[in-house]
């Protein structure tokens, strides 16, 4: 097995998996990836009768070989035990079309947190492997759902700060109160005036600034990222993959070897990238579903081979995929084009100058064989809620009633599917709640309640009273001021 990470873009530029955890982002602006993934196996008899703590510690041990046993031991239970209120972690949940996986049990009630909780563990051990002596800044652009996971899941880590920059007005009044209520003495939160991929743009471009990079070395800082390009967010995700699996085995609903279909609501092309990796080290996948909403550039580019940015960003009831740069395809295309690291960066800057790109056919003929799309406008999404709630009395929230609705479009009765649940139906209040009775003007936190009464599904514990705990964060600048905000502040946390 390769030992070291290497950037999408330069087979050159190589890391340690401790190192790439630590730097988040290659410094030419490439991902890191391991280019042997398909050599890398997981003993699928092996993994049936584990728990999802050992099924993680296999999947770690796969891809971080500079890690003890025991380091990637302690992580996992650090990360997971007492955290998620469910004690499975993520557990499956059967329903009339298909099963739904629920990933949303943890701190902040949404799938972030299985990355984001695990992140922050491999991060401490990273710098403690590397005899690292100074502090990490994570900074993070949030759609809504990572700002918090990260701040949660980095809060008063030793030698770490985190900043998280979010589009004022692009998330739901409870993400945005979750964030600006966090607490903490090494966090930042900040709105920026523009939307998600301006926040996320904003700090890939200080990734490769040397300049700021510079300034903030002379105060002993180096940056990181906690968005689900870096591998300490994506390794963590293959795990719910092969646990929803060993639970089917398990309750007979298939054999082992019998292969199944996951149905992904996408946004930034992390969820479902950590499914195809599962695939290719051993998980027995049929297809893999990539499902959006309006904002379907992916959509269009696995119908087609063209991804086309150059569209309207439009705002949707599930505002965690409204993205029109997802970053992390970058690394199905290093594999599907066979490593191809020149024609990764050929591009990758055709998107940044162009804000387009077309793909080769063979690299096109590769993802469809393994890929399925489809997307759900706001109104199906809504009946969806709505229908589903009717048929099996069970309450989706918008992230997954998109990829519930892309299941239903085009059921595979041949196969069993799997819809990843990405968040708790409260954290999107307003959106089912309407959804089931048509638009409302009642505060979303009146609404809770409502909703509460009307389905009694719990609400979970982080979220009840949210609204009355005390606003800590209230900055907002424009999307140009990024690098200034962060040189101001970062040496108050
Ligand atoms: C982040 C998020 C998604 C999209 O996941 P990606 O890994 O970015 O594709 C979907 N649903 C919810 C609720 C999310 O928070």
């Amino acid at each position: 097995m390769n030992q070291y990470y290497e950037s999408t873009r330069d087979a050159s530029i190589t890391l340690s998996p401790a190192q790439a955890i630590l730097q988040g982002l290659s410094n030419d602006g490439g991902l890191f990836v391991v280019s042997d993934l398909n050599e890398r196996q997981i003993d699928m008899q092996s993994i049936v009768n584990k728990d999802y703590y050992e099924i993680a510690e296999e999947v770690f041990a796969l891809f971080l070989p500079d890690f003890t046993k025991e380091e990637i031991r302690a992580c996992v239970q650090a990360a997971y035990k007492g955290k998620f209120s469910n004690e499975e972690v993520t557990p499956l949940v059967k329903l009339s079309d298909g099963y739904v996986l629920e990933l949303f049990n943890g701190p902040t009630s949404a799938f972030k947190d299985v990355g984001l909780q695990m992140l922050p563990q491999l991060t401490k051990t990273a710098l403690k492997k590397t005899n690292a002596d100074y502090d990490v800044l994570i900074l993070t652009a949030t759609s809504g759902d990572t700002g918090k996971a990260a701040l949660e899941g980095f809060k008063d880590v030793d030698h770490v700060k985190i900043m998280v920059f979010y589009p004022n007005d692009g998330v739901s009044k409870v993400q945005e109160m979750q964030m600006k209520t966090q607490e903490g003495k090494n966090v930042k939160v900040c709105a920026i005036e523009g939307n998600f991929d301006d926040a996320q743009s904003g700090i890939k471009k200080l990734f490769v600034d040397d300049a700021f990079k510079a300034e903030l070395a002379k105060q002993n800082i180096k940056l990181s990222s906690a968005n689900s390009i870096n591998i300490g967010r994506l390794l963590p995700q293959m795990v719910y993959y092969f646990y929803a699996y060993a639970s089917l085995v398990k309750s007979g609903e298939i054999l082992l070897g019998e292969k199944i279909n996951f149905v992904v609501p996408t946004g930034n092309f992390g969820n479902i990238l950590a499914g195809y990796y599962a695939k290719q080290v051993g998980l027995p996948v049929h297809q893999l579903v990539c499902a959006s909403n309006d904002n379907n550039v992916l959509y269009d580019f696995i119908q087609t081979g063209v991804y086309d940015r150059k569209r309207d960003f439009l705002k949707t009831i599930s505002p965690s995929m409204d993205i029109l740069i997802s970053s992390n395809l970058e690394r199905l295309l290093f594999y599907t084009s066979g490593c191809d690291h020149a024609y990764i960066k050929e591009i990758m800057n055709e998107l940044a100058r162009d804000g387009k790109y077309k793909v080769r056919e063979d690299v096109l003929a590769n993802i469809q064989k393994e890929f399925k799309a489809g997307f759900a406008t706001n109104e199906q999404t809504a009946k969806t809620i709505r229908d589903i709630y009717e048929k099996d009395n069970y309450l989706l929230d918008p992230h997954t009633a998109v990829a519930y609705k892309v299941l239903l479009d085009d059921v595979d009765t041949q196969h069993k599917n799997v819809v990843l649940s990405t968040a708790s139906p409260y954290k999107f209040t307003n959106s089912v709640y309407e959804a089931l009775h048509g638009t409302t003007s009642d505060d979303e936190f009146v609404l809770m309640e409502k909703l509460h009464e009307e389905t009694r599904v719990p609400i979970p514990t982080n979220l009840v009273d949210l609204d009355k705990k005390e606003v800590l964060h209230e900055d907002v600048i424009d999307k140009t001021e990024m690098e200034a905000y962060v040189l101001d502040k970062v040496g108050t946390i």
